[in-house]
């Protein structure tokens, strides 16, 4: 087992395949951002998949594929295949955008992706490409085609942000019953460059709860797999909705996860700076014992908790960069 000097429990990587992305959200990467890495700079599959075998050696049961947008990375059902066939991985998931799920849900599914989890701030095409730079009915097909292909559950992400996307709070609910997607809302966090939409527009979700409970019977529930959100369902209906609330009530305490940046650094917390580069040495061929050393090494960096609000400014880089 992977135990930090907390004694928290490491079982769950969120892997960055990407840092690009075909979407600009106004609370992630700034209008007109292009400074990328050089996909030279990032780990290759065989790296990337080695890496996980080395976590999965020490203790690793999770793995979260992530970027940027993954799906703009070639050939990934290559790599989902070599990860799914890691001894000790019980689940790999997918976070997507959904723009290009549409031409590739099923072959997804196949290489031994178990479940999605689909971001969606708005069902309003205007103010979808108002907040994303991108098409809504691209997305929307992406996720009808994750619903055929079998992928269940289907866990619609919707950052909710004040003055931009509340009033769609109730829509979105019942999207969702409609579809028999989960739900989740998230709190904006300070990452990247505050005074964006991720600081001026921050709600606090305990108010969404309170003006969904205007409409809607909520009662206490629990969602296998959940991490840190906390459930409640809909009376009458399959509807889990999930609350992630990283700035108004914390879950530091059970942080059970690090992330690997698509150029090879384990970022230990999304609120610190706190990093461990693993490329230089992977390229100089080290062993496989030494690379477990070396991740040992990162955990052992891992912060109690995030900083978000006491130093807001404290992220410099974005959310695409680390691995949302
Ligand atoms: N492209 C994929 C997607 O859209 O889900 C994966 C990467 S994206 C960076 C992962 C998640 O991070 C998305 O749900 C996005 O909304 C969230 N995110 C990005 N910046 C954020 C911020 N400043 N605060 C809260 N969530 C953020």
């Amino acid at each position: 087992m992977l135990r930090d000097t907390f004694g928290r429990s490491i079982e769950y990587v969120r892997l960055s395949v990407t840092d690009r992305c075909d979407l600009r959200c106004s609370y992630c990467l700034p209008k007109g951002f292009k400074d990328f890495q050089e996909p030279a700079e990032w780990l290759s599959y065989a790296e990337l998949t080695r890496v996980m075998q080395a976590f999965a050696a020490l203790g690793t049961r999770r793995i979260r594929i992530t970027g940027g947008e993954p799906l703009t990375r070639q050939h990934l059902p290559e790599l989902i295949r070599d990860l799914a066939a890691i001894p000790g991985i019980e689940d790999l998931s997918l976070s997507t955008n959904a723009t290009r799920l549409a031409k590739t849900a099923q072959e997804l599914q196949q290489a031994g992706v178990s479940r999605i989890n689909v971001s969606l701030d708005s069902l309003q095409p205007a103010r979808f490409a108002q907040i994303t730079g991108g098409k809504l009915d691209k997305v929307l097909a992406g996720l009808m085609a994750a619903k055929a292909a079998g992928f269940a559950p289907i866990k619609i992400n919707m950052v909710v942000m004040r003055e931009v996307n509340t009033d769609e709070v109730v829509d979105m609910v019942n999207f969702c019953i409609e579809h028999d997607f989960t739900l989740r809302f998230i709190e904006t966090m300070p990452i990247g460059n505050p005074g964006r939409d991720a600081t001026d527009h921050y709600v606090d979700l305990r108010d969404i709860k309170t003006q969904l409970e205007t409409h809607f019977d909520l009662i206490p529930g629990v969602m296998p797999g959940g991490g840190p959100a906390r459930y409640v369902r809909v009376a009458g209906t399959e509807l889990r909705i999930g609350f992630i609330t990283p700035m108004s009530q914390h879950f530091c305490d059970t942080c059970n996860r690090v992330r690997l940046s698509a150029d090879g650094n384990i970022y230990l917390c999304l609120g610190q700076n706190a990093v461990y580069p693993l490329r230089e040495h992977l390229r100089r061929g080290i062993s496989d014992t030494e690379l477990q050393q070396h991740i040992l090494q990162a955990i052992a960096l891992k912060p109690a908790r995030h900083e978000f609000n006491e130093h807001p400014a404290h992220i410099v880089r974005f959310m695409a960069q680390t691995g949302g």
